[in-house]
């Protein structure tokens, strides 16, 4: 049985069973950063906590503290307290249907790790994933809902599933056009699309460094393209990462959302700010989608029901 469907019948939320700790290279500072991944209440969501501050260190996980979409998501708090670069980690919770974690930065970015959500994948599967007492958030698109700007656009309409069918379309022809549709069931998102890279153009990545920026990319944590070749040495890993990546992208964008979206969506060419915007035209009107379970804390009754 697909478990979207589950999820809308009797899914629980989920948060971590052990805390996990990683560090490496911000992708847009260049600093180290080590982060810790903890468990945390039902409905409290993710939150991420700078204790590299003395106050106002913590910056929830949403689309409506998404303050800049440059080279990546940046989140910010009311005291202007920012985190960078959370979509890869936001997108293996989305993966993993994890609901509630406190991440705590030593910085202010999550480190960029290879490029892909696999290794945040793989820290919190090792960890363990449990179930708590409380339903999940899920909303149901329940008519087409879209955004575009120039040449990027996302639809959402109703559907069963989760779904996405992503299109790019770049000039370089190692990328050329790729498309990919993913129903994102249990494990699919692991499999297909997790460890799937971000990516530049050579041209665009020494332009970049030139100017103080993306000061920790390197053929480490991005394919990097040149002219229809890929420049790392190890080639790519599926022959359509590309698209893969801006699938994995959404998903960590849209999670902002704080919620399970249950519709299928369809982007074109889109980026950072298109998911964010996106995500502001589907909660711009209450009747695009219908939030399931609002008062989700689970009876006596219901547990004894799940249990049995
Ligand atoms: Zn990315």
């Amino acid at each position: 049985m697909p478990d979207t469907l589950n999820i809308a019948k009797l899914g629980f939320q989920k948060t971590l069973k052990n805390k996990v700790f990683c560090e490496g290279v911000g992708l847009h500072t260049g600093n180290n950063t080590q982060i810790k991944i903890l468990p945390a209440d039902v409905n409290s969501g993710i939150t991420f906590i700078r204790e590299d501050l003395n106050k106002d260190r913590k910056i929830v996980a949403s689309y409506k503290n998404v303050c800049d979409t440059k080279l990546g998501t940046t989140i910010e708090n009311n005291a202007g307290h920012k985190v960078h670069t959370i979509e890869h980690l936001m997108s293996a919770f989305m993966g993993l249907r994890i609901d509630n974690a406190d991440v705590i930065l030593s910085g202010s970015e999550v480190p960029i790790m290879d490029g892909s959500a696999k290794v945040f994948l793989d820290l919190i599967s090792s960890a363990g994933i449990k179930e708590q007492f409380a339903k999940k958030k899920v909303i149901k698109v329940l008519k087409e809902v879209s955004f575009s700007q120039n040449n990027s656009s996302i639809i959402a309409v109703p559907s069963d599933n989760f779904s996405i069918d992503y299109m790019i379309d770049f000039d370089d022809p190692a990328i050329g056009v790729q498309r990919q549709k993913i129903t994102l069931l249990a494990n699919t998102f692991d499999e297909e699309i997790g460890s799937a890279r971000t990516f530049g153009m050579l041209n665009e990545v020494e332009y970049m460094h030139q100017n103080g920026l993306a000061l920790g990319g390197s053929i480490n944590n991005a394919i990097v393209v040149d002219n229809g070749k890929i420049l790392n040495p190890e080639g790519l890993r599926f022959k359509d990462e590309f698209v893969r990546h801006k699938i994995l992208d959404l998903c960590g964008d849209i999670y902002l959302s704080g919620f399970h979206i249950i519709g299928s969506i369809v982007a074109k060419c889109a980026g950072h700010e298109v998911n964010n915007k996106f995500l502001w035209e589907l909660f711009s009107d209450k009747s695009n989608y219908e939030v399931i379970e609002e008062n989700n804390i689970i009876t006596q009754e219901e547990i004894s029901f799940a249990v049995a």
